[in-house]
């Protein structure tokens, strides 16, 4: 206020950044944002921020917004600026012509999860109402496809199971695999608020995390498992709890699939799932891990929550899966305190995936080949619908590689930056005949792109999003969008020169129209949203209210389900070569890729990704603090400075990716989830020496 005066005026709105999603009053001078000031009346932050959320805003009117459309034959071309019409019917008629060529399967769309939930809901309509497929995919699918997967697989719906006060009622928090304090701070600042008040504390990562001992927190257990060895840990852990009768037998008897359960505790009890067998994997002391699962199975409630170090992995699915048993188990399900709970990266990741952005799901996760589900769609759409699954990122890349695959409309999103095995996806981007990009910024895949389309930052647009926690909050728009257009505009424009006719005149009536078609959206309006604040589905008859709480009477599938999760070892091999162990984070102060925060004041307090090795390892190979080192995996190399820490463990270095000079892309492996291809990002073997090359 100081130093821009009082403001004009305000609306309350949702933070673009990480899935906690909070909320802010965005303060203006005319179109001009001067503040953004956390709401208190927001649910998921009650008047708490970040570094991130409250000063990283300025990206959405930073100097390299490109603000035109804008096209080129070739992609060695140089951009020539249009009007907006000309763009669309550009890239109509590319779209139509490769699809005449090459048949209708040749092309598909990407949604963003930085993007609303309509605009979401948009691009899977356009793809498969226009385009007449569903080779759909989204973002998501590099994060968090496997918690979809594994929590629909076992408790019956993919999503996380608690609010975020839950974890104000834990008696035991385990964390595996997720650094709340940088990566969800606020979430992070409650976490640790309800430690300092004396729950107990697991954390289960390779590096100590700042959780690990911090003033007045100390872990109970810090379990240091080897990269890739999650599901032998988490198996070790369930060896314990049925071994030594840990077991909470009436709610698994009243509560759970009784022979599944039978058939999982023969499998989890056998020797070989001892921490003391599973020792060479994990590289961890039995006690402790037989400590921690007493500790966690009989603690109190004991809440699970976990990030990317879960699911960027080879077993990514086995391994949510592998937390479901145990919380069943201990019946650490559907009562305050306890549950397994994802905690989404981006701003929209639950949303994005509950919109129908997979190939293989409609919204509301129902599968394209259910008739019932299909039909409804039809009807409402106007539209013939496929009844199989379409194609995953990686499937239309390896297809584009092979030719049958030639364009792509992407919105909100850098594979170029984001996915694995950087030159896999370059070839298969540069193999195709259009690619249409959408966004705010020439980021890395606009470099291949034949059309970009201007995109609109959340200050920009009306929508929603929804958090981690499954609240959907409403995004207002405080200044007309710098392009021109809203993201969802852009798309009605793109589908109805393809010919296939979208008309809204405002996102409120797109969220009509997704719950009319979506049983765990039907009471979600922007009504409500605006006289509750938020709302977390399932909102319908049964729950006009939302449901803070699942799976509280009885799981979503009816009986949980316990899965077999046998341990299969990454094929990513260290040996003498390559010696080493490479897995990734981000830092408080960045988000992922950087496009936003690179473009921010938060870019003084990172101005470079550095390599963190542990003073055994940089000692070994003549490496000091501030060293420039050249880091190579079979994939590929980077040079990057080294950061001598204490945090890490000997074999294992640390690395962010926050910058695209690193490309630490370019290094990571093509292996991936088994069930859901989301890339094994957290384990690449690795060398380090000290180099002189920039
Ligand atoms: Fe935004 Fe996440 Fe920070 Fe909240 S915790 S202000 S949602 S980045």
């Amino acid at each position: 206020i100081h130093e821009y005066g009082q403001p004009e005026h305000a609306e309350v709105t949702t933070c673009a950044y990480c899935g906690v999603g909070c909320s802010f009053k965005a303060e203006m001078q005319g179109e001009r944002v001067v503040r953004m000031v956390p709401y208190k009346g927001g649910k998921a932050n009650e008047g708490h921020s970040c570094v991130k959320g409250r000063f990283a805003y300025g990206y959405a009117t930073h100097k390299d917004r490109i603000t035109k459309p804008m096209i080129r034959e070739k992609i060695t071309d140089p951009w020539r600026e249009v009007s907006w019409e000309e763009a669309i019917d550009r890239a109509a008629s590319e779209f139509k012509r490769i699809q005449a060529k090459y048949g209708k399967d040749s092309v598909g769309g990407i949604t963003s999860s930085r993007c609303t939930n309509e605009e979401a809901y948009l691009v899977q309509k356009l793809v498969r109402a226009a385009f007449g497929n569903n080779n759909v995919d989204t973002c998501a699918r590099v994060c968090h496809s496997p918690t979809g997967y594994g929590l629909m697989s076992t408790l019956g719906t993919s999503a996380g199971t608690q609010d975020f006060k839950s974890v104000e009622h834990s008696d035991v928090i385990l964390v595996i695999g997720a650094n709340p304090t940088d990566g969800h701070p606020v979430f992070g600042s409650r976490m640790k608020k309800r430690l300092r008040q004396g729950a107990k504390l697991i954390v289960a990562d390779p590096r100590k995390i700042d959780l690990v001992k911090s003033p007045h927190i100390k872990a109970d257990y810090h379990l240091p498992l080897k990269p890739g060895s999650n599901v032998a840990f988490i198996n070790s852990l369930a060896h314990v709890i049925v071994t030594e009768g840990l077991i909470d037998e009436a709610y698994v008897r009243e509560r759970c699939d009784l022979a599944e359960f039978e058939s999982w505790a023969r499998f989890i009890a056998d020797e070989r799932h001892s921490p003391e067998s599973q020792q060479p994997f994990t590289g961890l002391d039995p006690a402790e891990v037989r400590g921690a699962a007493r500790l966690y199975a009989k603690g109190g409630a004991a809440g699970i929550y976990y990030g990317l170090g879960v699911t960027e992995h080879s077993q990514g699915s086995t391994m949510v899966m592998g937390m479901a048993n145990i919380a069943m188990a201990t019946g650490n399900i559907g009562k305050l305190g306890a549950g397994v709970n994802p905690l989404r990266g981006q701003n929209n990741v639950q949303g994005s995936c509950d919109m129908g952005s997979f190939p293989h799901e409609l919204t509301g996760y129902r599968h394209v080949s259910d008739d019932a589900t299909r039909e409804s769609f039809e009807a409402l759409w106007g539209a013939k619908l496929d009844n199989a699954p379409g194609l995953r990122i990686t499937n239309m890349l390896d297809e584009a590689v092979e030719g049958s695959f030639k364009g792509m409309y992407i919105q909100g999103e850098d594979i170029a930056q984001s996915d694995p095995d950087t030159h896999h996806v370059t070839s298969g981007l540069m193999a195709m005949e259009c690619i249409v990009v959408q966004d705010l910024f020439l980021n890395e895949t606009a470099k291949y792109a034949h059309v970009f389309l201007p995109g609109a930052s959340f200050l920009e647009k009306d929508g929603t999003f929804t958090n981690a926690e499954r609240r959907i909050s409403r995004v207002r728009k405080v200044m007309a969008p710098m392009g021109g257009y809203g993201d969802w505009e852009g798309t009605v424009l793109l589908s109805n020169a393809l010919g296939y006719k979208m008309e809204y005149s405002h996102p409120s009536e797109i969220m009509d129209e997704i719950a009319s078609l979506t049983p765990s959206f039907t009471g979600v309006s922007y009504a409500k949203l605006d006289e509750l604040g938020s709302v977390q589905w399932p909102c319908n008859e049964k729950a006009p209210l939302g449901t803070p709480m699942m799976h509280v009477d009885r799981f979503v599938r009816g009986k949980g389900r316990f899965m077999i999760t046998e341990f299969v070892a990454t094929e990513e091999r260290t040996g003498a070569k390559f010696p080493l162990i490479l897995t990734t984070g981000r830092i408080l102060s960045q988000y992922n890729v950087g496009a936003q925060t690179r473009r921010t004041e938060n870019s003084r307090w990172h101005e470079e990704d550095v390599l963190e090795i542990h003073p055994f390892d940089a000692e070994l190979r003549g490496i000091v603090d501030g060293d420039l080192v050249a880091l190579e995996s079979r994939s590929g190399d980077i040079a990057l400075k080294a950061k001598i820490s204490e945090r890490m463990q000997p074999g294992v270095v640390y690395t962010t990716f926050h910058h695209a000079k690193t490309g630490a892309n370019v290094i990571t492996t093509d292996y991936s989830d088994w069930a859901t291809n989301c890339p094994e990002y957290k384990v690449t073997a690795v060398q380090v020496r000290r180099t002189n090359r920039p």
